[in-house]
């Protein structure tokens, strides 16, 4: 299957992106591509216009501030796993992340898009969902499994 027809629109800054956003209620952010990609080959989305965030340099990194860890929206999950700043200060989160996907996704995954997609997810896509927790409850101890797929 392929997607329902979409405008791509790739912003240069935060506040267009927020513009274009908000002048276009059937318009969808575009991260990672991990699950949308996917959602608009089965038709399960179908925006008018996807806004391509990648490159938005001020989305971008991980840093300590005021004591709180900031970590942009589109820092890709692979550099969040493998960052020394996350791992002295959320060492659990270093700890999980192997566990997300496998590392095809972690390299194109963002964590913006990791959140905003476990809101989305009750949304659009249910099903995969309940599939993704049957897939998780039949796992192995290895946090490496997808690899074997
Ligand atoms: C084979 C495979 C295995 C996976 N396994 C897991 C798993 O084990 N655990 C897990 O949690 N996920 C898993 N996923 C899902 C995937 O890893 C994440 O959902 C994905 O990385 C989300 O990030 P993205 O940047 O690719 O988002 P995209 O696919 O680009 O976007 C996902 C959704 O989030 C929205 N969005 C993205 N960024 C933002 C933003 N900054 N602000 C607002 N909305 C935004 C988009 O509009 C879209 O609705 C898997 C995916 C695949 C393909």
């Amino acid at each position: 299957m392929k997607p329902a027809p979409f405008d791509y629109v790739r912003p240069d800054s935060l506040a267009e992106a927020c513009e274009i956003l908000a002048g276009d209620e059937d318009a969808r952010i575009i991260a990672g591509g991990q699950t949308l990609i996917p959602m608009l080959a089965m038709r399960l989305a179908r925006p008018s216009r996807l806004i391509d965030i990648l490159r938005l340099q001020e989305l971008r990194g991980i840093r300590a501030e005021d004591g709180a860890i900031v970590i942009g929206a589109v820092t890709r999950q692979v550099e969040v796993e493998r960052s020394d700043i996350i791992k002295r200060a959320l060492p659990l989160l270093t700890k999980a992340l192997p566990w997300v996907g496998h590392p095809p996704t972690r390299a194109r995954g963002t964590v913006g898009g990791s959140i905003a997609n476990a809101r989305s997810l009750r949304r659009d896509s249910v099903d995969r969902g309940d599939a993704w927790r049957r897939d998780r409850n039949r796992k192995s101890d290895r946090p490496n499994r997808h690899a074997r797929r």
